[in-house]
């Protein structure tokens, strides 16, 4: 069984748990240790019991506090060769307990993971996909320009996919910020809106997955209700579930059991 929830999701900071029980995980790390320890605690888990983190990209809002858990508990850092560059400016060598090839598959503990590169302005950008010993699994990607049918493949068939839908299009156009990051936002390796997300859905749907969180969504240019509307029309009649992250706090959470995953 694999269990999942959210610590923190938006532009301002990412932070996501995943354990079977026994090998306990941090995607990304990108809020303060004390953000982490009260989400954990609502769990009834201490940062203690964190044994690695498994870092997306270099971007600041996945990697604001990965020194600070390397520090004061010992985490194993594991993450790419071009992200493991840009965190050694602040973490020893010694921090980085794995490196993976983007596209290929590794374990931790009784957890494999298979990552896929997925287009962002970072050096290199992962998406990840969980399984379980049981076969359970939870597929999870943020922080990508498009969703193409190599991403949706890697997606597809999860018990519960995780993805970005970070902007709605007229609010980013419409919105404060200046038009470099507007262009920057909508590029082919920035973040993915909510069309683009909920066409993926629609398609992931289609393919066996019933379980669907929405992830990193903007503060300026999305809101809950928004991305869930675009969602929503585009899951209309399938019986799929799907649910935003909170971006401040801990939160949904998902058991993935393989009989739940399937048995509908
Ligand atoms: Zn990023
Ligand atoms: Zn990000």
């Amino acid at each position: 069984m694999l269990k999942y929830f959210s610590i923190a999701s938006s532009s301002s900071g990412n932070c996501h748990f995943l354990t079977d029980g026994v090998t306990n995980i941090l995607i990304d790390a990108g809020v303060s240790a004390r953000k982490i320890t009260a989400a954990l605690a609502a769990n009834e888990l201490r940062l203690g019991d964190i044994l690695y983190v498994l870092v997306t990209h270099s971007h600041q809002d996945h990697v604001h506090s990965v020194a600070a858990l390397y520090e004061k508990y010992g985490v194993k850092v594991i993450t790419n060769k071009l992200t493991a560059a840009e965190l050694m400016k602040d973490l020893p060598k010694k921090a980085i307990k794995g490196v993976y090839t983007p596209g290929a598959a590794f374990a931790i503990g009784n957890i494999r993971i298979n990552t896929f590169p997925l287009s962002h302005d970072a050096p290199c950008c992962n998406g990840f996909r969980f399984t379980g010993r049981t076969g359970e699994s939870l597929a999870f990607a943020t922080d990508l320009g498009f969703a193409d049918m190599a991403v949706v493949d890697a997606l597809a068939g999860a018990g519960l996919v995780v993805l970005e839908s970070n902007y709605d299009e007229d609010m980013l156009q419409t919105g404060p910020y200046p038009q470099t990051l507007k262009r920057r936002i909508c590029s082919a390796t920035g973040h993915l809106c909510n069309v683009d997300c909920a066409n993926a859905l629609k398609e992931l749907s289609s393919r066996g997955t019933r379980y669907f969180a929405l992830a990193h969504l903007s503060d300026h240019s999305n809101t809950p209700e928004t991305a869930l509307a675009a969602a929503e029309k585009a899951l209309e009649g399938t019986g799929c579930s799907v649910k935003a992250l909170p971006k401040d706090g801990a939160g949904p959470v998902y058991i993935l059991e393989k009989t739940e995953i399937w048995s509908a």
